[in-house]
């Protein structure tokens, strides 16, 4: 399943906080609710929650945000970086990521984390965490630097030889420009996505490239599942996005869209088929780390739904976009 690579705010990071209580996140603009009665289906925390649009410009976000005390509460409790090393778990993934499998599973089930694409040039992977991908990055040619919230992730993937700043991205002056910028399912959690946009195309050179994945706000299985389609992950996806909207968006950062492809990871189908079936109100859903029941049930709806998934992705229904766009 898909982890969130911006995992604290350590306190000198900390914005001065911006409701959308007075409109759009973004514009400013008059929000409309699209979706109401949602609620955390992964670790039992207590909130309702909405998810409007803006009428001006078409981001939808949720309501009410989080401050970003409350946030950065959230993130330490539920997905602090607990420097997980040498388990048999995390020794079995190292070896599922570099084995032919992963590479099989990829092509099958769609890449959304960038895993691979081979090149040359300087890379930037944005909310790195503790530097998983940005081995995969550099095994595929690329000279990779990482850029992290968490000192604490920072420093194991230091540890393990790895290059990575400190901070957030807007405050990031790079001493050379990227050939590449990684935005691999962190968009979705920022407080300021556009911002984050406009600054990653900002360490790029020109003719460089940024790399986008994130949930597609038009997904047919948001539709189908409602309240337990597992990309709401209330509270900590703030915005949700069609792919319309990344083009506006990365065209005023001075880029244009090479490619938007769509995929259904059949991971993130799975989880939603789990809280369909298992979620109760105020409870963590365990089985969504079940080692046995998560495995099977995403092989299982690959092979079963495989005919509909296909279908979405090729209508623009997909439940990730994944976007290469070019910087001019
Ligand atoms: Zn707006």
């Amino acid at each position: 399943m898909n982890r969130p690579s911006v995992i604290e705010f350590p306190q000198e990071t900390l914005r001065p906080y911006k409701q959308n209580e007075g409109g759009c996140l973004d514009c400013g603009g008059t929000l409309q609710s699209s979706m109401s009665g949602l609620c955390d289906t992964r670790f039992g925390i207590e909130g309702n929650y909405e998810v409007r649009c803006c009428v001006s410009c078409g981001l939808e976000q949720i309501f009410p945000i989080p401050n970003s005390g409350e946030l950065q509460k959230l993130y330490e409790e539920h997905y602090n970086f607990g420097g997980e090393k040498g388990t048999f778990y995390s020794r079995m993934r190292d070896v599922f990521l570099a084995s032919f499998w992963y590479r099989l599973w990829m092509r099958l089930d769609g890449d959304a984390s960038f895993h691979g694409r081979k090149g040359r040039g300087r890379l930037l992977d944005i909310g790195c965490n503790e530097g998983r991908s940005m081995k995969i990055f550099a095994r595929n040619g690329f000279k990779v630097t990482g850029l992290e919230l968490s000192e604490r992730a920072a420093s194991v993937a230091r540890a393990s030889g790895l290059t990575v700043q400190t901070g957030d991205l807007e405050d990031y002056e790079p001493a050379a420009l990227y050939d590449v910028a990684v935005l691999s399912n962190v968009l979705e959690h920022a407080l300021a996505p556009k911002q984050m946009l406009q600054d990653a195309a900002r360490v790029l050179k020109p003719g460089g490239e940024i790399w986008i994945s994130c949930p597609n706000g038009k997904s047919w299985q948001r539709s189908l599942f409602k309240g337990a389609w597992i990309n709401w992950h209330l509270p900590f996806h703030i915005s949700h996005f069609s792919a319309e909207l990344l083009d506006r968006w990365l065209g005023s950062a001075g880029c244009y869209r090479v490619t938007t492809r769509q995929i259904s990871p059949a991971a993130w189908l799975a989880s939603s088929l789990l809280v369909s079936a298992f979620f109760r109100r105020g409870k963590p859903t365990r089985e969504l780390r079940s080692p046995i029941l998560f495995p099977l049930t995403t092989i299982i709806g690959k092979l079963l739904l495989f005919p509909f998934l296909y279908l979405a992705n090729r209508l623009g229904r997909g439940d990730c976009l994944v976007v290469v766009a070019k910087k001019v």
